[in-house]
């Protein structure tokens, strides 16, 4: 089983199409949708988590080149120095994507599943502790 964090591009002719059915049915592959901004019949995005056997998620990204559809990878992932962190909740009031929370005790939970990498958190942390891992 692998997982591939991607941002896929409609365009406006791309939009309305079932690309994605069609990606779970031909190759067997699991959608975790973490963000969308789609329109019918404008142009959009979805960020989304791709999950299966390697094998498939890869015949999944070509299907796409196929379609000339065009998709980012995310390679690159947050992450914060937690023993620094004052838990302010600063960086939960931009995280577009529920990444960043505050507990019941007033702590702050990351949950890296979710991270859209918009690197917005980075700029909300009046300490700095938040940075990019490439
Ligand atoms: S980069 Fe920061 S603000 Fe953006 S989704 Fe990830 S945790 Fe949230
Ligand atoms: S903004 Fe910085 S210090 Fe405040 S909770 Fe987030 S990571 Fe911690």
């Amino acid at each position: 089983m692998t997982k591939a964090k991607i941002k896929i591009y409609f365009s406006k002719g791309n939009v309305g199409k079932p690309i994605t059915y069609e990606l779970v049915k031909k190759y067997d592959v699991m959608f975790n949708i973490l963000h969308a901004d789609i329109n019918y019949g404008s142009e959009g995005n979805l960020i989304t988590e791709i999950s299966g056997e390697e094998k498939n998620v890869a015949d999944a990204l070509k299907y796409l080149d196929e379609l000339d559809v065009k998709y980012k990878m995310y390679t690159k992932s947050i992450i914060r120095d937690e023993d620094a962190c004052i838990d302010c909740g600063s960086c939960t009031s931009v995280c577009p994507s529920g990444a960043l929370t505050m507990n019941d005790n007033d702590e702050l939970q990351f949950d890296k599943e979710k991270c859209l990498v918009c690197e917005l958190c980075i700029k909300a942390c009046p300490i700095g502790i938040i940075k990019v891992e490439l």
